[in-house]
């Protein structure tokens, strides 16, 4: 039987028609299926808000809170941070409790406003003074966007024992990770921020200084392997 011309005409008209919608469905799967894996693939966004970062603290890491006090615990809030600022005691042969002491002291004597986010002692402990998400009385002008590590060391030449500078390419590395700092421009010392000779081993050899951020960057690379 012959068909008639309009009836088949009008079946190609609906074969044409209906894969309109299906095209748009495929192609909106396709939308959905490539955000996904741009989404999957994008590097995640580190942790940057200082709180989060506290509450990741790691167990080596020793939190012996200061009490808060105006002179070296006021609580102010740390909005961000930009860098991680080293210093050296200053005060050879004295341990990390001890210099904790004196910041917890200064509570009562007031004789000065100073303080350290962690401090390293000479047989590589670390102990957390301030949190991670509160200004600590260290770097001067930068206190308001950097944490702060002090580092002991055995003697006048302010040279780290091998301990010390394990624990603090560690605890360097994971806040370089945790704030997302590259550790060629968010690693300073106290010298970089003010010009005193602080850390003063590291201010005289600048070669240790690099070495000591290189092996932070190595440290980082291994992490994320
Ligand atoms: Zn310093």
């Amino acid at each position: 039987m012959k068909q008639n011309p309009s009836r088949r005409a009008g079946k190609r008209a609906a074969r044409r028609a209906l894969p309109r919608p299906a095209l748009l469905a495929a192609a909106a799967a396709a939308l959905c299926v490539l955000l996904l894996a741009v989404s999957f693939l994008a590097p995640r966004r580190p942790d940057t808000l200082p709180g989060q970062v506290q509450q990741a603290m790691p167990s080596w890491v020793r939190q012996e809170l200061l009490t808060p006090n105006e002179y070296s615990r006021p609580q102010i809030p740390l909005e961000a941070v930009n860098a991680v600022v080293i210093h050296y005691v200053g005060n050879p042969g004295t341990s990390a409790e001890a210099n904790r002491s004196y910041f917890e002291g200064l509570a009562v004597s007031g004789e000065t406003y100073a303080s350290s986010n962690f401090i390293i002692g000479l047989d590589g402990e670390i102990i957390e003074c301030v949190p991670v998400d509160e200004v600590a009385y260290c770097s001067s002008d930068r206190n308001g966007d950097t944490v702060s590590i002090e580092v002991c060391h055995p003697d006048e030449t302010g040279q780290f024992t091998a301990a010390s500078m394990s624990s603090l390419v560690r605890l360097t590395a994971w806040l370089c990770e945790a704030f997302g700092l590259d550790p060629e421009t968010g690693v300073i010392r106290h010298y970089d921020v003010t010009g005193k000779e602080c850390p003063l081993y590291y201010v005289e050899h600048p070669e240790a200084w690099d070495a000591f951020r290189a092996d932070v960057a190595l440290a980082m690379e291994e992490d994320a392997q």
